[in-house]
Formats: structure tokens, sequence, C-alpha cells
């Protein structure tokens, strides 16, 4: 659950990070509840278009996610019709894959009880709250029934990931954030798609994208999206992992699709090639030894036995994914918005430590790169080049940052300057 791009990244709290459809949909519900005659209030009318056609139907409760959610799949057919309207809309929005889950996650909760009990998470305290909104979703949003899950491929046109990562005086981004941000991507296409459902049904959406407590690989896995891999991250046969989730919350009962088997077999192959350990276990991984997590969510210093582990990486990781022999056929996403900007699947890291705090908010402006901040950006690359071969420019570079304002950067040049000169 590090800051990968299938995982929670950026939920500092529910603030600007959550999206919302329909900002106004609690209050709403109640105006309306309360603007009803009572006799409508416990299932209340409403119209929906499939095609030409009009249905009447009549609205749960809001407590009706507690009930056994298969009954109304069947008995619904207009909504099965809706459903696949959705997956045909969201095709057209050049989203890959769509699926239909329960707004419930029983058993969820327990693990991540246990995943917080032994720390693992780090510093991502965030991940500790809203524990009721993330095993149970329709707590999140009151009245939903369904998540629909959407996966929208991002592997761009890029140099080769093993030969950036095989040149120690290159920078590794990781592959999703060389283009630009896809939260901001992913959220325009939702919204639309939201859109689209609440003109042709009298349904209350909401969409996230990667920025509230939502175990979006869980509900991607229980809506047959693909199965979690030993790495943790969704698989699926079509286009292995590099891909991103974003969730609609709606309050219509459509019909639920069903998991699918996972595929990892006896394979073990991101374990062994994971470089500081950090996935512990098949289907376990310790994010304060994750890369991706070191990197973009620890806010601190890095611990010093696991810098030389870290390599070139500077923004995120790759490795567990790259080796995965699902990815082994991974095609170029078409999305204009993710092919790489300024040179960053192949910049060398003096380049980037060059840059000034305003060319780096300049260079980084609509990059999933800019939330990390100027400060973890240089010490990140401080960290890459003590690791980088013993270059004169790589130790001329270091020594121009030696008095940085910033004393975290100012310990980890210091740190690569000591490699370098030993
Ligand atoms: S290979 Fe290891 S360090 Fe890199 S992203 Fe995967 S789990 Fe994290
Ligand atoms: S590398 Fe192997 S074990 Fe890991 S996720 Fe891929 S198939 Fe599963």
């Amino acid at each position: 659950m590090a800051e990968r791009p299938q995982h929670a990244a950026h939920e500092r709290g529910f603030a600007a990070a959550q999206i919302a459809f329909e900002p106004d949909f609690q209050p709403r519900r109640k105006r309306r509840r309360q603007s009803r005659p009572k006799h409508e209030r416990s299932g209340f009318i409403g119209k929906l278009h499939v095609g030409c056609k009009l249905f009447i139907i009549g609205r749960m409760s809001e407590n009706d996610h507690l009930l056994e959610p298969v009954r109304d799949a069947t008995a619904l057919p207009h909504l099965t019709a809706l459903a696949a309207d959705i997956r045909r809309w969201a095709a057209e929005l050049g989203f890959s894959a769509l699926t239909i889950a329960a707004a419930d996650l029983p058993g969820a909760g327990e693990r991540l009880r246990r995943w917080l009990a032994a720390g693992r998470h780090g510093d991502m305290h965030y991940m500790a709250r809203h524990e009721a909104e993330r095993s149970h979703p329709a707590t999140l949003v009151p009245g939903a029934r369904r998540v629909i899950s959407v996966r929208m491929d991002y592997w761009p046109e890029a140099v080769c990931a093993a030969a950036t990562l095989a040149d120690g005086g290159l920078a590794y981004v990781s592959r999703y954030a060389v283009g630009r941000d896809y939260h901001k991507v992913l959220r325009a296409r939702l919204q639309r798609l939201a859109e689209r459902i609440g003109a042709a049904a009298p349904a209350h959406c909401r969409v996230f994208t990667d920025s509230a407590p939502v175990l979006e690989v869980e509900l991607a896995q229980r809506a047959g999206l693909g199965w979690r891999g030993k790495h943790t991250l969704l698989l699926c046969r079509d286009a292995g992992s590099f891909f991103f989730l974003g969730e609609i919350f709606i309050d219509l009962p459509l019909p639920l699709d069903a998991p699918v088997a996972g595929h990892c077999g006896t394979c073990e192959a991101c374990i062994e090639a994971c470089p500081t350990g950090a996935i512990v276990a098949p289907y376990t991984l310790d994010a304060r030894r994750c890369i991706s997590y070191l990197t973009i969510e620890h806010p601190g210093h890095i611990p010093e036995p696991l810098r030389p582990l870290i390599g070139n990486r500077i923004y995120g990781c790759d490795d567990c994914q790259l080796v995965c022999p699902w990815n082994r056929h991974t095609r170029p996403s078409a999305e204009a918005d993710f092919a790489v900007r300024h040179d960053l699947d192949r910049a060398p890291l003096t380049v980037l430590f060059a840059w000034s705090e305003a060319t780096f908010l300049a260079r980084t402006a609509g990059s999933a790169i800019r939330r990390i901040g100027y400060e973890r950006w240089l010490r990140n690359i401080a960290v890459a080049l003590g690791n980088a071969p013993k270059t004169p420019e790589v130790l001329t570079a270091l020594r121009a940052r030696a008095d940085e304002p910033s004393a975290l950067v100012r310990e980890h040049v210091r740190w690569a300057l000591a490699r370098r000169q030993a």
C-alpha cells in the first residue's frame, strides 16, 4: 500500500483530494427526502432511460446496502441493460475495462488492521484513519450500492526501463509518472462517465481517483477486474499491471461482476526482484522498505541502510512489475497525456539535480511528481548520485548543493559525497 499507481496515494485526509461529481450529495438527499410524501420515503420512484426504453424503478432505502446485493441483480433486467451501456460509454472514454462490485468489503477491515498493527504503513498515518470507510465503502458515500471500477492503461512509449535502470548516471522515474498527472486525466474521464450515467438514470454518482479512503485494488479484485499479484498490485491477463484504477460510487443496484481466479501460480519473480526486500511475503508489502514509499510518501531522512539499494530510482520504482511475466507483452498506451515529458525517462541525474526550484515547479506542472516538492526531489537525487559512478560531474553536482538551506538535503548530500569520496 505504498505509493504505487494502483494504491492509495495522496490521501491527505478528505480535503482537496476527494472528488465529488455531486458535491452536495448528502444534503440533496436529505432535502428531497424531507420534501417527499411519507409513503414515498422508504422507496421512491425513479425513471431510467435505457436506449429508447423508459423504466420506472423503486429506489432502495439508505440501509439497503446491508442486504444481500445479488437479489436485485437478477430482478432488475433494465439495470443489466444500463450496466452494458455504462461499459460501452467507458470504452468510448478510453477505459480499457469496467467492473461492478458491491459497496461492501467484508474481511478487508481485519486485514487492514493487521497490516497497520505491524506498522507496515510507515508514515502513511492516513491509512489508519477512516478504517470504517475503507472496509465499508457505503459508509464513505451513504446510500452507495455499488462501486464501478475502471481501468486505464498507462505504459508510455519510453526508453527501455531496464536500460535506464542499468545506467547509474541516469535518473529512473516510475513510468506512471513520466507524463501528466494521472489523477487529472482519470478524474476528468470519470466525471464525464458519471454525468452520462446521471443523464440516463436517476443515479447519484461520486467519483474517486486514488484520492479518498477507498481500497481500490480490493474492490476491483472483487469485481473481477483482475487478481491481486504477490506484489500486492492488481493484475489482469490482457494488460498485466501497468494501469490506473478509478471508481464511481453509485446508489443503483447494478448487477455484480464475479471475481476471477489468480494466475501467479508458483512464480515469485516480483519477490526476488525487489531491491529492498519490501515484499516480505507473498501478498504482503512492508511499505517502510518500498522505494516507492521512501521516495514519494516518506517525508524525512531515508534510512541509510536502504540508500544504496535505491540505486538511481528518484521517483517510485517499477522493478516488481517489470519482471512480472504478465507484463511481458504490455503495449504502449495511446493516451497522449501519458507520453514522456521533459525526457524524464532518460534524464541525467546531474541535469535534474541542477534544476532550480522555479525550474522544478515549471517542469513538473501538471505532473504527479510535483506533489513531493522540491526538497524531497533533491533528497532523492542526492541518494541516486551517491550510488552513481564516481565521475567529476557527479562530485561537482553534489558539492554545489553541500550548503543547501534544507537540513534534509544537506544530510543526504553529505552522505552521497562521503560515498563518492570513499
Ligand atoms: S520492487 Fe520492491 S521497492 Fe520496488 S515498488 Fe516493488 S515492492 Fe516497492
Ligand atoms: S511476478 Fe509472478 S508472483 Fe509476482 S505478481 Fe507477477 S505473476 Fe504474480
